[in-house]
């Protein structure tokens, strides 16, 4: 029995690669500086996996960007306006041109596209293809990585993302093929790799398909045939290691039993069914090695050992235990670094930290799993057995879980609470006597400039460098400065700016029951950025208002209408580690309760506009179609029990930022937000299409200012784009606003660029 880790974080345990990268970025140090804090982190890495007794170590698990890149990299699949890059000696500030642009030495080249790596909150950078695609090995970084390790007297197990998924996960840049049919010219560039890495004496490979969880064609699964079918046949003493995550093989379980691999790995969390699939398949062949992902990689609960042993005992009474490995489920990119780290029992009490595993605490789950499950009776095993058995048995009972008081309400959900009193048509009337906005109404999506000074209160007060009195004091100053401003320049619904918050979700999670955070526990998002979602471990519950002081406040400055601001139960879900002893589903209905409660509070407060923000409705959606009805009914059934509590006369804005709403445009029309806001600005308005074609019937503000550049819209574009949207969507439906928040923007742009988008809907009620 083996134990393998299908990857670890990179980014460093300290975020030293972020701080180094930008540094690096900033011109600040050398090449060097940058590849020394690769190199240690790669090193420590290794070494701490082979400490804790990892048998399958990974090497090119290690970026300096993105996986995903590092692959166009290594086949050479370079976009040619990057070409005049391709001669720098390390290849780095290729490297980095491709993944972020590149605007200066004379060089003015826009990166390429970033994508959500299936369903993490991972993004990567998308291979672009030409229909006369080439494909060479341009990069050795997998062979230097290798060999960087056995200079430590580690031979690793190279990673690599398979060739069918490298292709569908990109795109084509031109009309008139298909990417997967790149594969033949593809091919040849793996074959190298392969035979430099056999050259050097490699035992194992992993590639990684994760197109496997993916609804495939005939065409897609005779490609991963075909393809490791010629490996096999190249290099029959290369052990090779298929992996999908993040769902089962499903239907492609046919196709995968059947390739000629030595090791198939199996995603046990999201899909522990399939185990029994396979163990009792006629097509199972009993030389194969399954490796059993029973160790979570995308969340961060300590394993169940009792549970997972049993797991492990059932597939070794099949296949013995020589053909069994204990794996992680997916790589562990997606789990912060150390639980030991934190220690601050403020955001983190022990009680909830002894219920946790971060990715060191993962890899010791792994080893200990194989020494239980090979009958290792020693003093030091049985105590970890227990203490586990405890933790869990502890945190199944623990009353900072379970709320009566919480479940009850749940329980007594009926269909009415998530129905508004009345259809759109009467509640626009109302909304339209009460809130008397004029034709092109104006907004903005909720956040003003969070300047470096803004920041620094929320650190001094964190640090107890300033009282909470002189903080609130600072905030309620920036807040008033804003609705003067916003009444200066004449937008019609105000909002009060956001000051007071650190993240959107982080600042609801810190005001509700149910919720923990981490001071390190820190995960990769693309590049150097990472994220600290915080942990739901316990029933939700709203105690006290969370927003409604800072709204009041601003509805009392003003007598135009202040939009009372939100994050949505989904995207609070999403963009949260969530407890694994309940469902999703149930989670999200507890914090719309407590969205819910918020929401009639700012109504009873007088705020008449109240927007609840879900900008993760997408990516929640399930890998397979199958699972998309049953998602999507509770994430919309969530958001109408979140807003559903109010009068006809308040008017609920939600709001949404991605680019894809084809597939679930039906969903959204069914949230019945009285306005939604989304972002068109960069797409011309070709985003505006599904709504149009859906005859989408409440109101829309596409947006109109891109404020995701510096750059000051002019009235002229603004005015061309809202043309353009009152061709297409009834006037009396168009709201004006920018694409979203405008936290990370400076003032004088804001200014400015507001100011246009005022005078520009005037313009527009002039000419109506
Ligand atoms: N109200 C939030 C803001 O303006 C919305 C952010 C988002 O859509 N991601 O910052
Ligand atoms: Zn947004």
């Amino acid at each position: 029995m083996k134990t393998n880790v299908l990857g670890y974080p990179r980014i460093g345990s300290q975020r030293e690669l972020k701080k180094a990268s930008e540094k690096y970025w900033k011109g600040a140090v050398a090449f060097d500086a940058l590849y020394e804090t690769g190199k240690n982190i790669r090193k420590q890495n290794w070494l701490l996996q082979r400490e804790l007794g990892v048998d399958l170590i990974p090497s090119n698990d290690f970026s300096f960007y993105d996986q995903v890149l590092d692959m166009s990299l290594t086949v050479g699949c370079i976009p040619d306006r990057y070409h005049a890059l391709k001669n720098d000696k390390d290849q780095i500030d290729l490297y980095f041109a491709m993944a972020r642009g590149i605007q200066r030495d004379g060089y003015d080249i826009t990166a390429m596209e970033m994508t959500k790596w299936f369903d993490t909150n991972y993004h990567y950078i998308v291979p672009e293809f030409e229909k006369q695609q080439e494909f060479v090995v341009f990069s050795s970084k997998i062979i230097d990585e290798y060999q960087e390790a056995l200079a430590l007297g580690i031979k690793t197990k190279p990673v690599l993302i398979g060739p069918v998924t490298y292709l569908l996960i990109g795109k084509e840049k031109e009309e008139g093929f298909h990417r997967i049919a790149l594969l033949e010219k593809l091919l040849p560039a793996y074959m190298e790799l392969l035979e430099r890495l056999s050259a050097r004496d490699v035992e194992y490979i992993q590639f990684d398909e994760p197109c496997l969880a993916l609804d495939l064609t005939q065409q897609e699964k005779e490609a991963v045939s075909h393809c490791y079918g010629e490996i096999a046949e190249r290099f029959p003493h290369i052990k090779v290691i298929l992996t999908n995550y993040f769902d089962c093989y499903g239907d492609n379980l046919t196709t995968v039993l059947s390739l000629p691999v030595d090791a198939l790995h199996l995603d046990l969390v999201r899909c522990p069914s399939q185990l029994d699939d396979i163990l009792n398949s006629d097509q199972l062949n009993k030389n194969m090695t399954l490796s059993l992902g029973v160790v979570d990689g995308r969340n961060v609960w300590k394993n169940d050992f009792e549970s997972a042993v049993k797991t492990i005992e059932k597939a070794v009474a099949v296949l013995g235990e020589e053909k069994i490995w204990i794996a992680s489920s997916c790589s562990l990119l997606h789990c912060p670094y150390d639980l030991e780290l934190e220690t601050d029992e403020k955001s983190l009490p022990a009680e909830v930290k002894q219920w946790l595993a971060f990715a060191r605490q993962k890899v010791e789950e792994i080893t200990t799993l194989k020494s239980i499950a090979t009958g290792d009776n020693s003093a030091a095993t049985i105590q970890k057995l227990e203490a586990n058995r405890r933790a869990n048995q502890i945190r199944k009972a623990s009353r900072h879980i379970h709320n009566p008081e919480v479940k009850s309400r749940i329980s007594q959900l009926t269909a009415a609470d998530s129905k508004r009193i009345s259809g759109f048509d009467m509640r626009k009337a109302r909304q339209k006597e009460k809130l008397n906005l004029p034709q092109y109404p104006t907004t903005t999506i909720g956040s003003f400039p969070q300047t470096r000074e803004v920041r620094s209160w929320r650190s001094q007060l964190k640090k107890n460098k300033i009282s909470k009195a002189e903080y609130d004091e600072l905030i309620k100053k920036e807040t008033e400065e804003t609705i003067r401003f916003q009444e200066d320049i004449g937008l019609d619904v105000l909002v009060h700016g956001e000051f007071e918050r650190n993240d959107m979700v982080e600042y609801f999670g810190e005001k509700l029951e149910g919720f923990a955070f981490t001071n390190f526990g820190w995960v990769q998002s693309y590049g150097s950025r990472c994220v600290k979602p915080p942990i739901i471990f316990g029933d939700v519950l709203r105690k006290d208002p969370m927003t409604l002081k800072w709204s009041a406040y601003a509805q009392s400055l003003t007598t135009k209408p202040v939009k009372g601001m939100l994050t949505g139960p989904v995207t609070i879900l999403q963009w949260s580690f969530v407890r694994n002893d309940q469902p999703g589903s149930l989670t999200c209905k507890q914090i719309a309760l407590a969205i819910r409660d918020e929401v009639n509070d700012l109504e009873k407060a007088g705020l008449d506009v109240i927007q609840i923000d879900e900008p993760a409705i997408r990516e929640g959606l399930p890998l397979r179609k199958e699972y998309w009805k049953e998602y999507l009914e509770w994430a919309v059934e969530s958001f109408r029990i979140s807003s559903s509590g109010v009068k006809d006369t308040t008017q609920i804005h939600t709001h949404m930022c991605y680019s894809e709403f084809n597939d679930i445009i039906a969903s959204i029309a069914e949230l019945d937000a009285d306005v939604i806001t989304i972002e068109t600005s960069r797409s011309e308005m070709e985003l505006l299409d599904a709504f149009v074609e859906f005859k989408y019937p409440n109101e829309i503000g596409p947006g109109v200012y891109d404020i995701h550049s510096p750059r000051v819209p002019t009235e002229d574009e603004m005015e061309k784009l809202l043309i353009k949207a009152s061709e297409l969507i009834p006037v009396d439906n168009l709201w004006v606003n920018p694409d979203c928040g405008l936290k990370t923007r400076d003032w004088p742009e804001t200014r400015s660029a507001l100011t246009n988008l005022v005078n520009t809907a005037k313009k527009m009620r002039a000419r109506a």
